[in-house]
């Protein structure tokens, strides 16, 4: 069957602004990929894989680069590690009685409620120290004497770690 000429053209006109639409689309999707493999990793390889997914199989491979690509962007793993860090340094911060497991300070000498010991003086600089340190980290007395000393009047709290 013959369509008009005008009619055919317009369905030409109409299938090259679909066609031309299809080609902006991939293209976005795929710098769109490109950018987002970029926030997310740096191999390289990886890089280029992501994109070549994406350039080859276009829709189908956009569904697959999203359920293959890394979890984090590379800002969200740096502040996820940072978090991880400040929650260490918290809990190292926070110092707790060995004995009875209650809050303590990290410059008590005995436990308020328990009277566990937590810490020792040095003899030498008295500053205070931990109690199973062997050697003053701020003078270098050897600490081994009166550790013996603390034990023998306090029981066996000292070697507790
Ligand atoms: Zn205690
Ligand atoms: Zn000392």
């Amino acid at each position: 069957m013959e369509l008009p000429a005008n009619i055919q053209t317009i369905i030409g006109s109409i299938l090259a602004l679909l066609g031309a639409y299809a080609a902006l689309f991939l293209i976005a999707l795929v710098i769109w990929t490109f950018r987002d493999i970029r926030s997310r990793t740096r191999d390289i390889l990886l890089q280029i894989l992501a994109t070549l997914l994406v350039l080859v199989f276009n829709v189908p491979g956009l569904v697959l680069y999203f359920i293959l690509r890394p979890q984090y962007t590379l800002d969200e793993a740096y502040e996820h590690a940072l978090g991880q860090e400040a929650l260490l340094q918290d809990i190292e911060e926070r110092y707790i009685c060995p004995s009875c497991k209650r809050k303590a300070q990290a410059d008590f000498l005995i436990c308020p409620y328990c009277h566990a010991e937590l810490r020792k003086r040095c003899p030498n600089c008295e500053r205070l120290i931990n109690l199973n340190w062997e050697v003053c980290p701020y003078c270098g007395q050897e600490q081994s004497e009166s550790r013996e000393q603390t034990e023998s009047e306090s029981g066996e709290q000292s070697e507790s770690e």
